[in-house]
């Protein structure tokens, strides 16, 4: 008997049998709301202009590949920290780890958590869908909350406020730091004041989820809300990812950053994810992390990745701005769409009218309902609209 015979069938990843559906879909005005990524105006995902001056940099400097350590690119992890957290980073101390991008940061955090089994964590729903599966991977606890409510396009503020106020002190809570995935929903300063309040009273851990940082009101503003909570609790866990804000997907490019008041304490934490680090996967790739730190260390590069996640900004706000007034007229409350930020948004549809959609228009999305609204281009927002307005739940 074959040992591979008596594993069990995992499904493919649906949205990447999407993206094959859509590949293979022969009519011209087929459109992919599906993707997970930053489309731009001609529906490219292209590399930034700040990353092929910095490539050419490295090119042109680098000396050695030789290996580096678990802990990765210190000077990646300097500026990427000053970039992400500001010169003040909420009065706390902090040190940082590099990863193989966002979903190796909270793998990483998540390895940490899961050493207390009887630690549970925290999330809301609906929620990126791998969240669930790097949680349970690692054996810890999921508990949920409803986080959103699709119909009226509002955040559930109340049930999570209440599903915190009742967490066992030590739990873990995760948060998204902006352009929340897949609802693109908002959390008020006061909503943020009210979360930073009760984890800090219930004595509950926060691991944020930062994977779109600047694309969602502006790089300091998206983080504010993260920032009322590091400088409320003091201790808590965050994973960057630089995969949409550098636009470096395949590079593999994040971080883990711990928060606290000891050097020790912290130490003791990074150490720890060393560890973690060093049986799975040994060390981070570099390449897109030496590319982060030639970007923010040279003021020129910099300024053109900060023009540049601006332009992207831009194009997502006035793309927003023209779904929410398009759907609008088939569900008043999709006009929220407009103030919600970054990629994602999810609209009030069913599995089946997503299949009919897809068959009899050649629309693609998930079964969820989440859109991309970066997949439009902005003239043919009205046109998508109008064919998606009558499938709507
Ligand atoms: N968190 C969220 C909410 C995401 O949407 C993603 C990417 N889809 C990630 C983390 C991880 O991104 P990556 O591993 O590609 O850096």
């Amino acid at each position: 008997t074959s040992f591979f015979d008596s594993l069990t069938e995992q499904k493919p990843d649906p949205l990447l049998e999407l993206i094959a559906k859509f590949a293979a879909d022969p009519r011209s005005g087929k459109i992919d709301l599906g993707v997970g990524v930053y489309r731009d105006e001609t529906g490219r995902t292209p590399v930034m202009r700040a990353v092929k001056a910095a490539e050419r940099h490295l090119w042109e400097t680098q000396e050695s590949k030789s290996y580096i350590g678990p802990e990765g690119d210190p000077a990646f992890l300097r500026a990427l920290a000053l970039e992400t957290f500001g010169e003040h980073h909420g009065g706390r101390l902090l040190a940082g780890i590099q990863t193989p991008g966002g979903t190796g940061a909270l793998r990483l955090a998540a390895e940490l958590l899961a050493l207390d089994k009887r630690r549970k964590i925290w999330i809301g729903t609906p929620t990126w869908v791998n969240h669930q599966a790097i949680f349970a991977a690692v054996g810890l606890q999921v508990g949920t909350y409803r986080f959103f409510d699709i119909g009226k396009q509002a955040v559930l503020d109340d049930e999570m406020l209440a599903t915190l106020q009742n967490a066992t002190p030590g739990d873990a809570v995760l948060l998204q730091t902006s352009c929340h995935n897949p609802t693109g929903a908002g959390l008020s300063p006061q909503n943020w004041l009210d979360i930073a309040d009760i984890i800090a009273a219930r004595g509950l851990l926060p691991l944020f989820d930062n994977a779109y940082q600047g694309l969602g009101h502006g790089r300091i503003e998206d983080a504010a809300g993260m920032m009322t909570v590091i400088e409320t609790v003091g201790e808590a866990m965050v994973a960057v990812s630089c995969s949409k804000s550098f636009s470096l997907y395949r590079e593999r490019t994040g971080a883990v950053y711990l928060f606290g008041d000891q050097h020790a304490q912290l130490n003791k934490g990074i150490g720890n994810l060393a560890s973690h680090a060093r049986a799975s996967y040994s060390m981070p790739p570099a390449h897109g992390a030496a590319i982060v730190a030639a970007i923010l260390q040279e003021p020129s590069r910099r300024h053109a990745w900060v023009d540049e996640l601006s332009e992207m900004r831009n194009r997502i706000a006035e793309i927003r701005r023209a779904v929410a007034e398009a759907f609008a007229q088939f569900r008043p409350e999709l006009a929220n769409i407009a103030s919600q930020e970054g990629m994602f948004s999810l609209l009030p549809i069913s599995p089946e009218n997503v299949g009919q959609l897809q068959a009899e228009h050649g629309i693609y999305m998930p079964d969820s309902g989440r859109i991309n609204v970066a997949g439009m281009r902005v003239e043919d927002v009205a046109s998508v609209a109008q064919r998606i307005g009558p499938y709507l739940a």
